[in-house]
């Protein structure tokens, strides 16, 4: 594993970063030291969907292991090139419910504004990876119509960034953002959905921090972080600097064949989030995305899963399972299938 000095890697900024991230297959391969027989199906899947992996995140991933949990995420395989008649382009029918630029309101009291459309990192696995989003980078008029739309519904107490990454905009965008809806009275709560405090933890600037936390609003972040080995003591100090900056920071993962769908996968994840003061808040499982098949987990693994999480983890680190079903008014949960186990006498 490669570990630059905490000094070297801080000093380099998040758009630097973002910028000299790796999309090359073959540099990828080559840098993890991995079999170069890999080169020929990533060229072919990442021809569809780029291939996009930030140092800061690359360098979490073992040398020569080609299962690692981050690297899977990431690398183009040629199982993506597979066509299964279940797994469509969109399976949440956004592209439809997405009538105003840069605004998707589907659910009672919150909405989400497309904030970015760039990401830092392109998840294999995304239910948005053939989302058309450059039709979702606002020109300053659309920004102001998107404004105009929450002014007028006073039933939306909540406004929520999204993307793409939302932090991929930059501080004086959020900045200008923040303000305008500080400034709409019935709106109150901002909440951030973003992936980059994890692949990019330069991203959480002292700006950022002031940007997003400058108004009047309580802001809640809601981090997107699939296995433990995602957080390394960068990641921890940029939520150490979210939560005295009065964040209040959840998480949601993807529950992914390969990654994290082995019972200790999930409990070191939510033990890790724990110590960090990160609740688990949802664990999605997988939308039937094109080019995603193989990550699927059976809804009866997954609920066993989370039954086992329930009978050895405190309740508070449990995330709730759910699928996000077209036209649903909320994320549908799945019930945990809970584990039938002889309790002694533990007092005894
Ligand atoms: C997930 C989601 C939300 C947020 O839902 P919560 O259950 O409040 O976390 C809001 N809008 C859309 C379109 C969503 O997909
Ligand atoms: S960061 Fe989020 S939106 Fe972007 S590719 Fe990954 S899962 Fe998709």
């Amino acid at each position: 594993m490669i570990h630059g000095s905490s000094a070297a890697v801080e000093s380099v900024s998040w758009q630097n970063l973002l910028a000299r991230s790796i999309t090359d297959p073959l540099e990828l391969l080559r840098r993890l030291d991995l079999d170069p027989a890999l080169l020929g199906p990533a060229r072919a899947a990442s021809a569809d969907f780029p291939l996009r992996v930030p140092e800061p995140y690359l360098s979490r991933m073992q040398h020569g292991n080609p299962a690692d949990p981050l690297l899977r995420q990431v690398l183009p395989v040629g199982e993506e090139l597979l066509e299964h008649p279940d797994f469509v382009f969109d399976p949440l029918g956004e592209q439809h419910t997405n009538a105003r630029p840069g605004i998707i309101h589907k659910y009672h009291g919150r909405l989400l504004l497309i904030v970015s459309a760039g990401c830092a990192v392109n998840c294999r696995y995304c239910f948005r990876r053939h989302f058309p989003y450059s039709d979702n980078a606002l020109s300053t008029d659309e920004w102001h119509q998107a404004l105009d739309y929450i002014r007028q519904d006073d039933s939306i107490r909540e406004v929520i960034y999204s993307g793409g990454d939302p932090l991929a905009a930059n501080d004086k965008r959020l900045a200008w953002l923040t303000r305008e809806i500080a400034e709409i009275a019935h709106v109150k709560r901002l909440r951030v959905h973003t992936r980059l405090p994890i692949v990019i933890p330069q991203r959480v600037t002292d700006s950022l921090i002031e940007a997003l936390c400058g108004t009047r609003l309580p802001v809640t972040m809601v981090l997107h972080c699939n296995h433990a080995h995602e957080l390394d003591s960068h990641v921890g100090s940029a939520i150490q600097a979210l939560r005295r900056a009065g964040v209040m920071l959840l998480n949601q993962a993807v529950l992914l064949k390969g990654v994290n769908d082995r019972i200790d996968d999930q409990l070191s994840l939510s033990e890790a989030l724990g110590d960090h003061g990160v609740m688990p808040y949802y664990l999605h499982v997988l939308d039937h995305v094109k080019g995603a098949q193989h990550f699927h987990v059976d809804d009866e693994i997954a609920r066993r899963l989370v039954g086992e999480m329930l009978a050895k983890l405190p309740g508070f680190l449990v995330p709730r399972l759910v699928r996000e079903i077209a036209g649903a008014t909320s994320k549908t949960p799945l019930p945990p299938e809970l584990i039938n186990q002889q309790i002694g006498r533990p007092f005894a």
